[in-house]
């Protein structure tokens, strides 16, 4: 009896890890399929790395393989550079040499001090930089967030390395066009574009997703950005590596277009009516327009800002 007991004290144990150990492997299946999931070759060497808003990691990121050395495109924060890293160096051993960042805003650019710790050098365009020196800068400093998403642990790494309109990395392999098509979300915004394999990354010039764009930033320009967008779909991209949200394609850019223009006439019309921003907010209705105008109080706060802007046009 006392021996049955003693040897049903052992057992127990052992088989509550039996019965768990399913659990605890589906768990960790699930876990690495999650973290494979965000990671995409979208053509030889070109690798793009889905974002996730639910984890405070919004913004989208890539990498292109050169012959010598890694491009990475945006940042991220902090802590998704942390995690994009490890995930480059799964797929090759080159040198991490240049972070190109689409524009300075904190989700596509606070992590570059994770990169250039790696020894690389922080590329974007002159307007960017400034910008990241400033408006960048300052947002940094105003932000006081505790815990896992503090950036109490990490400096502002600004860049570098700058160009006016136009940069091209090609080693006849690859070829990465960086070009200015700002300002449009922000004064220095510059884009990605593989002509070979005819991939475009965008920053938050475009996104696919259904909670909108910031369209807030002081220096936005919801004219030119619409034009730019415009532009950019004449490029006939076969792929569009946007800002935020799953990957899009041609009618992706353009329905990005038709939302910013539709929000953009509704106001200034509105406007020159005499209405105020608060009633525009209330009433302009953009939910045809989806993925973009999917979430209202978004589109209100971005119809505010707009706003401000339709008036110092006029
Ligand atoms: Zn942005």
């Amino acid at each position: 009896m006392k021996f049955g007991l003693l040897v049903c004290d052992i057992l127990k144990p052992i088989m509550r890890r039996i019965y768990l150990a399913p659990l605890f492997l589906s768990l960790a299946v699930a876990a690495l399929l999650s973290q494979q999931s965000r990671v995409k070759e979208l053509a030889p060497g070109v690798w793009f790395w889905q974002g996730d808003r639910t984890i405070q990691e919004p913004a989208n990121c890539g990498w292109v393989i050169f012959k010598d050395y890694v491009l990475v495109i945006d940042a991220n924060y902090p802590w998704g550079a942390k995690k994009i890293i490890p995930e480059i160096r799964k797929t090759t051993n080159k040198p991490i040499r240049f972070v190109f960042n689409t524009h300075y805003h904190g989700d596509h650019a606070y992590g570059g001090s994770q990169f250039t710790a790696e020894g690389a050098s922080i590329v974007c365009s002159e307007d960017c930089a400034i910008e990241s020196r400033g408006k960048g800068q300052a947002n940094w400093d105003r932000n006081k967030a505790e815990g896992e998403f503090s950036l109490k642990p990490y400096f502002l790494a600004h860049p570098t390395v700058t160009f006016p309109q136009k940069m091209v990395f090609d080693d006849g392999e690859h070829r990465v066009e960086m070009i200015k098509v700002g300002p449009g979300h922000s004064k220095g915004d510059a884009v990605a574009w593989l002509p070979k394999e005819r991939i475009l990354f965008t920053g938050d010039l475009c996104v696919n997703w259904k909670f909108g764009n910031n369209m807030a930033d002081p220096d936005a320009d919801h004219l030119n950005w619409v034009k730019a967008l415009e532009t950019m779909a004449g490029w006939a991209p076969r792929l569009v590596a946007v800002g935020h949200g799953t990957l899009g394609e041609v009618p992706t850019l353009r329905g990005q277009a038709a939302y910013i223009q539709d929000m953009w006439k509704q106001v200034s019309d509105g406007r020159k009516r005499g209405r105020s921003a608060d009633e525009l907010a209330k009433s302009i209705d953009l939910s045809r327009h989806q993925p973009f105008g999917g979430d209202a109080e978004r589109n209100a706060a971005s119809i505010k800002a707009m706003y401000l802007k339709a008036g110092a046009r006029k």
